[in-house]
């Protein structure tokens, strides 16, 4: 049968357009289908404007260091609206830019929302189009729980856009996002409160990191709530008055929901096709990425497997090679780092300490540092930075490396290729510091 084409991606974000892209190098006739702006979600409402605004927020704080360095920095205010265009002009800059790659690489870009109709066909406003294969990578969307007032909550994409810096802000949600906004909104300003539901955040993640980027946040001013449930909002001539299910209640001006994501499936048509997906509405697929429906295929964020745009784009590349290439390597789930862009960061790759625990009882062993990043000693910052590596005894194998402080996103990934090279602690002994700096300490950290 002949198809219009090879290869029919649905969405161009950081899965669809690495793998719409591959795909046509390799030689396949490609189309790329997008309703919304050229990038998804990471270049536009997601990783890339926010470390904008993590950046533009750290200045607040960077202006007070400078003056432990002998900078006279009186007066320094922000341009609000200065920020937001000239975040949205670098924005426009990266939609053009991937547009480019897709049309120097020929793949031909539907500025359209495409829905599926049958296994080997798609239709795009009147138009219908037939392909071989058809690749769903329409990624998530922030999701706010029903609860009386939740019409006047916004999610982080709307975060990007906000007219003004409120002057109080409360965050509902203690995961990326949640922390994130919370060091975005106090560094630019906001009166800053974090409510989340259970007694620590940032779950899943090693423990000391938890208590470090509590104890940080608490000394820059944010109020973290824990135990905290929101019960009703409602708006007021005061503010939004946030009611609490523990019985007090706060007004802000503005509340972010950040309380995760979902795969965007809605109105895609894959029951059509016999797609199965998850009760969450995330596509079942099997380890090459098939779905149950033979000819379609889905990665990144509405796979809701990993939801980090280098995930995704592993997972493109592999289907892009595995349908029209020589076969490539499979996804390797196994030691992904990631960084959370707290204030500050903290990075992670490999097990946590209570992981390792469970898998090898007593046979691991911690290194622990904590120590005032030289950056800070001329200033009166208190902010400090941990480290933390977690060692199988028996094999020396270094299993997890954890750090929050300045820079530990740059330097947990080179950790990262250290680790999946199967690093021992001796190896990480033999290994010469660079001084000075924070990163060393991983070399130097002694029984
Ligand atoms: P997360 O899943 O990370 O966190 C969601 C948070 O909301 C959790 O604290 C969760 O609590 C809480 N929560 C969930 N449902 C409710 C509810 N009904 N009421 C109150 N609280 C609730 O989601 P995010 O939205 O923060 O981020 C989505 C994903 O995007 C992340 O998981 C991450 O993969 C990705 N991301 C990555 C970033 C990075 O790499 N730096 C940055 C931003 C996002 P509980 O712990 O109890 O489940």
């Amino acid at each position: 049968m002949e198809f219009d084409y090879d290869y029919f991606v649905i969405g161009a974000g950081s899965g669809g357009v690495r793998s719409s892209r591959i795909a046509s190098q390799l030689g396949a006739k490609v189309a790329v289908a997008e309703e919304a702006f050229m990038g998804g979600t990471c270049v536009n409402v997601g990783c890339v404007p926010k470390k904008l605004l993590v950046y533009a927020s750290h200045f607040m704080e960077d202006f007070h260091l400078a003056a432990g360095y002998g900078w006279n920095v009186d007066g320094v205010k922000l341009d609000w609206q200065k920020l937001i265009n000239n975040k949205n002009k670098e924005i426009e800059r990266l939609n053009g830019i991937y547009k480019g790659i897709l049309e120097r690489a020929n793949v031909e870009v539907i500025a359209e929302r495409a829905v599926v109709t049958g296994p080997n066909e798609v239709q795009c406003g009147d138009k219908k189009y037939t392909a071989k294969y058809i690749l769903v990578a329409t990624g998530a969307r922030p999701t706010i729980p029903e609860f009386p007032g939740s019409e006047h909550v916004i999610t982080s994409n709307e975060m990007f856009f906000l007219e003004e810096v409120p002057k109080r802000f409360l965050v509902v949600g203690g995961g990326y996002i949640g922390v994130e906004f919370a060091g975005i909104m106090n560094g630019l300003g906001a009166e800053t409160t974090l409510s989340y539901r259970r007694d620590l955040f940032l779950r899943g993640f090693d423990i000391s990191m938890r208590e470090f980027i509590r104890d940080e946040m608490t000394r820059k001013g944010i109020n973290l709530k824990f135990e905290s449930n929101v019960e009703s909002i409602t708006k007021t001539d005061a503010g939004l008055e946030v009611k609490y299910k523990e019985g007090e209640t706060e007004v802000y001006d503005q509340v972010l929901y950040a309380t995760g994501r979902h795969p965007n499936v809605q109105g895609l048509g894959l029951e059509t096709a016999g797609v199965d997906m998850a009760p969450n509405g995330a596509v079942l697929v099997d380890d090459k990425f098939k779905t149950s429906c033979p000819s379609i295929y889905a990665v990144g964020d509405v796979i809701n497997r990993v939801q980090l745009t280098p995930v995704a784009l592993a997972e493109g590349m592999f289907v892009a090679h595995d349908l029209f290439g020589e076969g490539f390597r499979e996804v390797d789930y196994n030691l992904i780092p990631t960084a959370i862009f707290s204030q500050p960061e903290m990075a992670t790759v490999g097990l946590t300490e209570g992981e390792a625990k469970e898998k090898f009882g007593e046979d691991i062993k911690v290194y622990f540092g904590s120590f005032r990043p030289m950056k800070l000693v001329l200033t009166d910052s208190e902010e400090r930075t941990m480290v933390k590596m977690v060692v199988r005894v028996s094999t020396n194998e270094v299993l997890g490396v954890h750090m929050g402080g300045i820079y530990s996103g740059e330097i947990i990934q080179g950790m990262a290729v250290a680790l999946k090279a199967g690093a021992k602690k001796e190896d990480f002994d033999r290994t010469i510091g660079i001084h000075p700096t924070s990163a060393e300490e991983f070399v130097t950290m002694r029984d």
